[in-house]
């Protein structure tokens, strides 16, 4: 530890700092080298800790060398190309340099004054945003943590622009004068739909699963049907979450549908594009968002399919008025004399004190170009297209929903098994055996009860050789699988 010097000097700084920057340099080059999957048992890590912290100063080498030592083997790498689970989240080089340098600025955003840097950036790259995946001109953007809170704060403006219940004064409970919350969703939408009534004080009884097609998106007429039953039935129906992109299946819901219904019920349409909404770079799968001109609320996150790091969800609204009137409680001490010239982020969401979320996308956007994020995502859809094709060629493997995105649901089908209950067992463990050993990475869902396999292409270092390994990988596992029955 340095004398002179409170902090590291600036010369230590540089040294370690030109180390680690090595050190994910060579990381990057070589992610191959490691699993995908970290091989460690629960508890390996914690038992190889120190159960107290050192009471005194220890050399960056030793610390270095423990990420090394201790943290690699504890690692599964979302940034390997042979990660196809859950949906990615890779982030890029471009994306590392900003997280370093918005850590060193350690701004606080939460009013204008605070970091008008950070304030300003955000707005300017939010539109950029919105212009790249083609939203209208009146949608105003800000960035939250994740997806979940996204929905969240979509779900509480929702409750706030009820008119007539003075929910923000009066809060929701021990009140005979307002009617019972009804929201709607599918089956298929995300579990931070659930989680928001939970917090909201709307309740999991206040969530009502509309039905879904063939295709595992909500059915319009069932929606509306719903509703009228629920205003029948004494309950007040007021926000209506749409799926651009399904976390199992990559369904689409039919969002200009649905909107004409909130039109006419008079209800607050939230739209999660969470992962698929940054294939709406593209131009050809621009339509993936028609309808969404109607949202109240919507979103997508950078981090998921835009190379982000962790992490970075893009939130807009039409009514960035509701937002505030949701969110802002000005303390005496936050009052700036900007307070009619700027906007205080702090004013439009759950979190005071922010981090400098935007610099990051600025480097990313700036980096790559749109047409540079294009083509990488492109090449996602082709190989996508490419897995789908093995797959209908196959008889041993089916589909189990369209190839709306880069997601493949698809199962093994073995000639020899009939029931579903056996198909589904051989499947699990099939997935297992696909796992073991940690080169490749898939994760599963239910899809009608038939236990399916994913296969997710969306990170920033898969190519046509890892598509093709992945495949290879799994016809080969589904052989030793058989042979096992
Ligand atoms: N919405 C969808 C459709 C998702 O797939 C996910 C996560 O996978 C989320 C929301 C939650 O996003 P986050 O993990 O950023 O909270």
């Amino acid at each position: 530890m340095s004398k002179e010097y409170v902090d590291m000097s600036p010369e230590e700084f540089r040294k370690y700092g030109y180390q680690l920057i090595d050190w994910i340099a060579d990381y990057f080059e070589k992610i191959e080298d490691y699993p995908v999957l970290s091989q460690i048992k629960p508890g390996d890590l914690k038992s190889k800790l120190p159960q107290s912290p050192p009471q005194q100063s220890e050399k960056m080498e030793d610390v270095l060398r423990d990420v090394d030592k201790l943290i690699m083997p504890a690692m599964t790498h979302w940034n390997h190309p042979k990660f196809m689970a859950y949906f990615n989240s890779s982030g890029s080089a471009p994306g590392v340099l900003g997280e370093l340098l918005a850590s060193a600025f350690n701004i606080n955003g939460m009013v204008w004054k605070s970091s008008p840097a950070s304030t300003e950036l955000e707005e300017a790259v939010m539109d950029w945003l919105r212009q790249m995946i083609g939203l209208p001109e009146n949608f105003w953007g800000i960035i939250y943590d994740g997806g979940s809170a996204s929905t969240i704060h979509g779900i509480a403006m929702a409750r706030e622009a009820i008119e007539g219940t003075e929910f923000r004064t009066k809060g929701m409970s021990g009140r005979e004068d307002t009617k019972r919350l009804r929201i709607y969703q599918t089956e298929h939408s995300h579990s931070s739909v659930e989680k928001g009534a939970l917090i909201l004080g709307i309740g999991l009884e206040g969530v009502r699963k509309i039905p879904v097609d063939e295709n595992y998106r909500m059915i319009p007429s069932e929606l509306k049907k719903a509703i009228q039953e629920d205003r029948e039935n004494g309950w007040l129906p007021f926000c209506v979450v749409g799926t651009i992109g399904t976390t199992s299946s990559t369904a689409i819901d039919p969002i200009p549908e649905i909107a004409e219904i909130c039109k006419e019920e008079k209800l607050w349409l939230h739209v999660d594009a969470a992962h698929g909404g940054s294939a709406a770079i593209l131009p050809e799968m621009r339509n993936i968002l028609n309808g969404c001109e109607h949202a109240d609320s919507f979103y997508f996150n950078p981090h998921k399919w835009m190379f982000t790091p962790i992490d970075a969800s893009a939130f807009y609204t039409k009514h960035p008025d509701i937002l505030k009137r949701t969110f802002s409680l000005v303390a005496e001490y936050l009052k700036t004399e900007h307070d009619t010239s700027a906007k205080n982020h702090m004013d439009y969401g759950m979190q005071l004190g922010r981090r400098f979320r935007s610099l990051k996308l600025w480097f990313i956007i700036r980096y790559f170009g749109v047409e540079g994020l294009q083509k990488i995502i492109r090449e996602h859809l082709r190989l996508a297209k490419l897995v789908e094709s093995w797959v209908k060629e196959s008889d041993s493997f089916e589909l189990l929903a369209p190839v709306n995105m880069s997601t493949i649901c698809m199962r093994a089908v073995p000639q020899k098994l009939k029931a579903e209950e056996e198909i589904n067992e051989f499947n699990e463990k099939l997935l297992e055996r696909i796992n073991k050993g940690g080169e490749y990475f898939l994760t599963h869902t239910k899809l009608n009860g038939k236990f399916t396999i994913r296969i997710v292409i969306s990170g920033l270092r898969t190519t046509e050789k890892h598509v093709k390994g992945v495949w290879e990988h799994i016809v080969n596992c589904k052989k030793e699988q058989l042979g096992m029955q």
